[in-house]
């Protein structure tokens, strides 16, 4: 009996070696397109391989039914993650906010014990297998790949991921292999990515970071904020808030970001010192009010979107409803989000194979028998700080277990 995995990145490869440690009599292949398993993994938090996070909740993460997640993160929750990867070597650090990260600070050292325990397992790895189309028939699944190469198997996972970041693997090809089977794909969105604005805003601010805060806009009602460092660039804004806040963009329209680049005071208070100042620098033009409170470039465009279009106006000159103005727009900046950099750039898929057409307790799918599905492939994605990888680990280690069962 043959269980071949379809994908040999984080979930795959979790799969692989819950079925092999499952049921030792049957034989278990994975089937990577790449010329090696684990390349996302090197590239995860920031070469440091955010694995996982103590506070996982499900709210975490979304989805068309993001309960579906539910059952299998109970199944293999965040504490099983931090054993299994222990028993594995990897000692675990936990950092600001629940974020797990190896000891060693290496993301290469998670990749690295999942193929050592492949290897134990006697898990065949197949690389350069780019499948491209799938059937089955009453002996079970075959598989073809672009190079015309065939495999068989009795059980089938499907772990080829969504279409983020198509340079380290997945390119959303295993979409259309499931849909070929007969599942259904929801829209797909980029999702923890880099957002874009007007260039014509953001132009002068290019190269400048602050730390603020940011909120998001949708229909003209904040519903998410986040702070920390924030950086301007050619095509709007990145930085870590704006990666963590980009998880709740998806098929939404009509959004916008608010930046306030004086998080740590009111809007009366930042009112109060802009008074203080016009007395202050009473003898300076606008070209001087904003050094030393706010970045000269951000001050410049402040107080051009309040009305002083000149910057040789005279400080002494700003009225109270001038001075209410700007205290605003250091508060409230908006931008309008025009749109994200991208599936390139993005670190998960939002959408994907509807749950509905899978079984939450097995992964296994209910329209063909003997075929599994686990990780970002699936409807299902969380917010940035190892809620992806955990959803990887425990739907993988689900789908694993499932399907070798289902062989014994
Ligand atoms: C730059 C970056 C940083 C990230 N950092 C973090 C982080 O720190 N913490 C976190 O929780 N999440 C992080 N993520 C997200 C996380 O890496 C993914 O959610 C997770 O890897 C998904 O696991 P997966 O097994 O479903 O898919 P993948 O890891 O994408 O693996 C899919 C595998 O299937 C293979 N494949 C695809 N199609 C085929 C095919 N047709 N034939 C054969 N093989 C195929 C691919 O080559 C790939 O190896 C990051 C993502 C990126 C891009």
């Amino acid at each position: 009996m043959r269980l071949i995995i379809l994908g040999g990145g984080a979930s795959g490869m979790a799969a692989a070696i819950e079925a092999g440690r499952t049921n030792t009599d049957i034989d278990i292949v994975i089937a990577e397109r790449l010329e090696r398993t684990g390349k996302k993994i090197l590239a995860t938090g920031n070469g440091r391989c955010n694995f996982s996070n103590m506070g996982t909740d499900i709210d975490n993460y979304y989805g068309h039914n993001r309960y579906f997640a539910e059952n299998c993160l109970k199944r293999f929750t965040v504490n099983d993650t931090v054993n299994f990867f222990n028993q594995l070597g990897v000692f675990p650090k936990e950092e600001e906010n629940g974020k797990l990260y190896p000891f060693s600070g290496q993301a290469s050292a998670v990749s690295d014990c999942l193929r050592n325990e492949i290897s134990r397992l006697g898990i065949e790895v197949v690389t350069g297998f780019y499948a491209s189309a799938v059937s089955k028939s009453k002996k079970g699944f075959k598989l073809e790949a672009k190079d015309g190469r065939v495999l068989y198997a009795d059980r089938l996972i499907i772990a080829g991921g969504g279409c983020a970041s198509p340079a380290l693997g997945s390119d959303g090809s295993c979409f259309a292999l499931l849909k070929s089977l007969g599942h259904r794909i929801s829209k797909l969105a980029p999702a923890l990515v880099q957002i874009k604005t007007d260039p014509k805003e953001v132009k002068s601010l290019q190269g400048i970071k602050f730390n603020g805060t940011v909120k998001l806009i949708h229909n003209d009602r904040y519903i998410a904020e986040e702070e920390g460092e924030i950086l301007f660039t050619d095509y709007g804004i990145s930085g870590p808030p704006i990666f963590r806040l980009s998880a709740r963009l998806p098929f939404k329209s009509n959004m916008a970001i608010s930046l306030d680049f004086m998080p740590e005071y009111t809007p009366k208070e930042v009112f109060d010192i802009l008074e203080y100042r016009r007395e202050s620098l009473s003898h300076l033009t606008m070209e001087g009010y904003f050094t030393g409170l706010v970045n000269k470039r951000i001050g410049n465009l402040i107080a051009r979107r309040a009305g002083i279009e000149k910057l040789s106006f005279k400080v002494s000159s700003l009225d109270r409803a001038m001075l209410w103005s700007i205290a605003s727009l250091i508060k409230d900046y908006r931008l309008e989000i025009t749109g994200t950099k991208g599936f390139n750039n993005a670190q998960v898929t939002a959408g994907g194979v509807l749950t509905e057409d899978f079984d939450d307790k097995t992964m296994e799918s209910k329209i063909i028998k003997g075929l599994y599905a686990c990780g970002e492939v699936l409807d299902i994605y969380g917010d940035c700080g190892g809620y992806n990888l955990q959803w990887a680990w425990s739907s993988g280690r689900l789908a694993g277990m499932s399907a070798a069962e289902n062989m014994k």
